[in-house]
């Protein structure tokens, strides 16, 4: 299915004349931002850059590489945490930047929907959501660079699924130009339209290889006017799970943020991330970061959230707690959660699992899965953190401190295998938010029955059946998938 040819000097000069000097980049220099990601886990070659402007040069993008059966990857923040908007090292393909198209073509309040384009950065989004007295609610420590347009091909989580759901939750309605550079204008702002198939859940979560998402028309929700926050100090993921449970039912289900953090998680934060403190008084084996919230002013979240804390500590449930007396001292608290991913950079290499597991199994897959990898090399660190009300946990494994980095993720397979085979005993899903990309293919494949792997293989086929969008993510070539599963 991978047919894609390296671009010739006929075809580069075509996608230069689309876009004009404003969005072409060749030359190492001005491709190198688009060539790896923040970490330097993945890097590949282009033969360029291209940053249209709008949809319709995207189209016209799409029809000349179509035509020449050139691979394109599309890209959008660059945050992305399995490698899928990174090319490969052949450097023939074309990597095609959302970033130019930055605005937000429409806002109805009364409608709760804001039109946006792919380029247009999250936190701008929340922001122009906010000015309108309204709420989008995907939220992510990336929300500074990463762009709408990543968020819903990855179909991105983050700390507010608990109460409003994923990306895929908060989209009514989609633009994408398909591989062949024609244009689905699906920018519905219907809540209900029962017409047909659901052509927009499939470009969600899709990665960038069934076509390019150019707009989109966004949920907002009503801006919450009462938020309280606090770290609760504990002794095991099942007092963790007991706390959320209380406050879900004492506060009529206004839990908003439920993050679960190991010891580890927090030491790592606290030797590397300047600023940081842990506010309680004494050191504890786990900890967890609830945010209760709702539209309603005065609504006497604050003194719901101490009396459960304060009886869940005479139940001898919580061992520690800090409730935030001031929206500032809950951005600090927040701050020691969304610092984790940078200070396990700095801690050294780690190997990544973004797994999910039924809520109530949480407890139990932490305790196994941590023994496994235990036994598999002793000395490594479980830096275990998450969202544990969508039992979705980034069960990363920092290497032993003595242990040389490299050395360490030449283990990188073993483990994660080791992790999935306790995920799927638990009937959980080892890629739960931040997708496939070329990092977890082979993990999908050993997860997925072979009917789900053959529609979407009949369906990446059917959009693209030259093979050209995003060559050689979440999905293996036909010969590998047969290979693994041979009926
Ligand atoms: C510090 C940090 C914290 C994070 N926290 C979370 C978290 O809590 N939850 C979570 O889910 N993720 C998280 N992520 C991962 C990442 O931020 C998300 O996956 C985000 O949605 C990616 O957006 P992006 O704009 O950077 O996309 P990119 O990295 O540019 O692209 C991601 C994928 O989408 C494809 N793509 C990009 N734009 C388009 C488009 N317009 N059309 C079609 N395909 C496209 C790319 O080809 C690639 O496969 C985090 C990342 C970092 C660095």
């Amino acid at each position: 299915m991978h047919e894609s040819n390296p671009p010739d000097t006929n075809t580069l000069e075509r996608l230069r004349a689309i876009v004009g000097e404003a969005g072409w980049f060749t030359g190492p220099e001005a491709m190198a931002p688009y060539l790896r990601e923040w970490r330097g886990l993945f890097h590949g070659r282009a033969a360029a850059v291209v940053s249209p402007a709008s949809t319709r040069e995207v189209s016209q993008i799409m029809a000349v590489c179509h035509e020449a059966r050139i691979g394109v990857v599309p890209q959008s923040g660059n945050t992305g945490l399995c490698g899928g908007a990174a090319p490969d090292e052949t450097g023939t393909r074309v990597i095609l930047s959302l970033r130019r198209m930055n605005h937000i073509r429409a806002l109805d309040a009364a409608n709760d929907t804001i039109v946006v384009e792919a380029g247009c950065v999250l936190a701008d989004i929340q922001a122009a959501a906010r000015e309108a007295d309204r709420l989008f609610p995907l939220s992510l420590a990336a929300e500074g660079s990463c762009m709408i347009g990543g968020n819903l091909a990855t179909n991105a989580g983050g700390t507010n699924v608990l109460r409003y759901g994923n990306t895929r939750d908060l989209v009514l309605g989609l633009e994408v130009v398909l591989p062949d550079g024609r244009v689905w204008e699906g920018l519905t702002a219907l809540r209900k339209d029962n017409a047909g198939y659901d052509l927009r859940d499939l470009f969600i979560g899709s990665e960038g290889t069934l076509g390019v998402i150019t707009a989109a028309v966004l949920r907002l929700y009503p801006r919450p006017r009462d938020q309280v926050t606090a770290l609760v100090g504990l002794a095991s993921p099942e007092d963790a799970l007991a706390v959320y449970t209380a406050l879900r039912r004492e506060s009529g289900d206004c839990v908003s943020g439920c993050e679960l953090i190991s010891t580890p998680a927090m030491d790592f934060v606290l030797r590397h991330i300047p600023g940081c403190r842990n506010p309680m008084q004494q050191v504890c084996p786990w900890y967890l970061l609830v945010e209760l919230s709702t539209p309603r002013e005065d609504s006497g979240l604050q003194s719901v959230l101490e009396q459960t804390l304060a009886r869940l500590m005479d139940e001898a449930v919580v061992s520690d707690a800090v409730v935030a007396g001031s929206l500032a001292q809950g951005a600090e608290l927040w701050r020691l959660r969304e610092s984790i991913p940078e200070a396990q950079r700095q801690e050294g290499a780690s190997i990544k699992n973004d797994i999910s597991v039924p809520v109530s199994s949480v407890p139990a897959f932490v305790r196994e899965a941590s023994e496994v990898v235990a036994q598999a090399c002793p000395g490594l660190r479980v830096c275990a953190f998450g969202h544990l009300g969508d039992g979705n946990l980034h069960f990363n494994l920092q290497q032993p401190p003595e242990m040389d980095g490299r050395d360490f993720l030449t283990r990188w397979d073993a483990l994660c295998r080791l992790v999935d085979d306790v995920v799927l005993k638990f009937e959980g899903s080892v890629a739960a938010e931040h997708g496939i990309g070329q990092l977890r293919i082979g993990e999908l494949q050993r997860s997925k029955s072979p009917v789900a792997l053959a529609l979407m293989q009949s369906i990446k086929h059917s959009l693209d059946p030259r093979g050209i969008m995003n060559p050689g993510k979440v999905l293996a070539l036909p010969d590998e998938e047969s290979r693994d599963n041979p009926d």
